[in-house]
């Protein structure tokens, strides 16, 4: 996909650190986060959604998400995890390439409900 913005990055044409890398699946720091550490498990190929991921990255798609979330537990940079993945415009989906939120949170955090 030309446009796609994490094609790009998945490319390597646009710079972004990759803070986890797999074989399907590498995630990448939120360019707007909502809480601190929030980042992207993002397909290394262009699907747009959930949906049209082959099941079989589903593997490595918990196991990065589950690695990299005890992560930020363990850094003590969350107390919890949200995991949002938005599919289709309606729900909210900007960025038309697979994506899973990794959004941390604090129990005592001054926040707004993320979801
Ligand atoms: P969506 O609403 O599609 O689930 O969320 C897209 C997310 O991608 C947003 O949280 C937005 O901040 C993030 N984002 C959009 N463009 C870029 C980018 O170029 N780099 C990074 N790191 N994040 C991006
Ligand atoms: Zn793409």
């Amino acid at each position: 996909m030309e446009d796609c913005i994490f094609c790009k990055i998945a490319k390597g044409e646009i710079p972004a650190e990759k803070i986890q890398d797999g074989k399907y699946f590498f995630i990448i720091n939120d360019a707007n986060p909502v809480s601190e550490g929030h980042c992207l498990v993002i397909s290394k190929e262009h699907y747009e959604t959930i949906f049209d991921l082959p099941s079989e990255f589903g593997k490595e798609l918990v196991e990065i998400t589950k690695l990299h979330s005890k992560k930020l537990i363990d850094e003590g940079k969350a107390e919890g995890i949200k995991l949002v993945n938005n599919n289709y415009e309606a729900a909210g989906q900007v960025v038309k390439h697979f994506h899973l939120h990794i959004i941390p949170e604090k129990i005592d955090a001054k926040r707004e409900k993320h979801v």
